[in-house]
């Protein structure tokens, strides 16, 4: 029996490798590495794609958290950053020797990506992509079915563990054979091509910019900036308001001692997280800039309710913010405010 490690997001590119890798006879042995730029799933409790997909597909899955590792890549990328803060070619090069590690402890015969020449600027030019599989020690070992016939031959084809003429060879960004044989193959549930990673979300990669520029993070300020609208005061004060209730509810999760929660009384709206300097200035401004994301709060000055974790709560009064000082304050590129 021919064994293969498949690394599976969940996108389409990776489903489509496991199921030809299958229908080559196979045995294929899922690795899904939890990155931290995962963005958080679209309902709280939902299963991630690639589990979804995994079980979909009958191949048994293992997940690795590279939530530290990521977090070490961007602070100091060997290979530089993408477009917007993405280290794909370090990213890669460390999920490919956890999938080589895995391929080395399985006894597999080698390991297959959804990978497709050409796809993407960084990480997916042919010279790219044999540094990084020289890079993850897979040289020979590592298997890109979708683009296999525009790439040499690796050791299973040669071989003859895999048939190279089955192998397909796709090219380019545009996901039209990839969609036609989802279709074929009766593949419904794949997200769209965007939105996997968030370090190639313009709002995101900004909020990490000005995250990263106070200093090293930790995972958890990291998983924060995943929450909300971001805002920052001139002391360099924090201001984290939810969007919806599901924000709101994820929120609540990230208080810790020294924070300041914010809530307009007796109207509903949105909870705000304050940390950093609670003074009176700062805690107007939070809570002007509370009222002003709540459409029926009025012009008027409104009472906010403030709270310290785990402190008294008591109320201020105050006005919702002019729109050019939340657009002075927000953290988002210039069409997100
Ligand atoms: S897009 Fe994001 S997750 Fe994918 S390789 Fe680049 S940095 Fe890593």
């Amino acid at each position: 029996m021919v064994t293969a490690i498949g690394c599976m997001s969940g996108g389409l590119d990776s489903t489509l490798a496991v199921r030809l890798m299958q229908r080559l006879d196979v045995e294929v042995i899922g690795l899904h590495i939890l990155h931290l730029w995962a963005p958080p799933p679209a309902e709280s409790g939902a299963k991630p794609r690639a589990v979804r997909a995994a079980e979909a597909l009958g191949v048994p899955l293992r997940t690795i958290d590279a939530a530290e590792a990521d977090l070490a890549l961007v602070l100091a990328p060997a290979h530089g950053l993408g477009k917007r803060m993405n280290p794909c070619i370090d990213c890669r090069i460390w999920s490919l020797r956890r999938a080589r590690e895995l391929m080395d402890a399985e006894r597999a015969d080698f390991v297959f990506t959804g990978e497709v020449l050409g796809q993407r600027p960084m990480s997916q030019r042919r010279p790219v992509m044999q540094l990084i599989e020289r890079e993850a020690g897979l040289v020979g070992r590592l298997l890109r079915p979708l683009s296999a016939k525009c790439l040499p031959p690796t050791q299973a084809e040669q071989q003859g563990l895999v048939d190279r003429e089955k192998l397909l060879g796709i090219r380019g960004r545009a996901r039209a054979v990839q969609m036609a044989l989802a279709a074929e193959w009766g593949i419904t549930d794949y997200p769209s091509p965007a939105g996997g990673c968030l370090l190639t979300d313009p709002g995101f990669a900004l909020r990490l910019r000005d995250l990263l520029a106070r200093g090293p993070p930790t995972v958890a300020d990291v998983e924060l900036l995943k929450v909300g609208r971001h805002f920052r005061l001139p002391d360099g004060t924090l201001l984290v308001m939810g969007r919806s209730e599901q924000d709101c509810l994820l929120l609540d999760r990230f208080f810790r001692p020294g924070d300041v929660r914010i809530e307009a009384e007796g109207i509903p709206g949105p909870t705000t997280l304050l940390r950093g300097a609670p003074g009176d200035d700062n805690l107007r401004t939070a809570a002007a800039l509370t009222l002003r994301y709540i459409t029926k709060a009025g012009p008027g000055p409104r009472r906010v309710l403030v709270q310290p974790v785990g402190g008294p709560k008591r109320t201020i009064t105050a006005a919702p913010a002019a729109d050019a000082d939340a657009r002075r304050l927000i953290i988002a590129p210039a069409e997100g405010k």
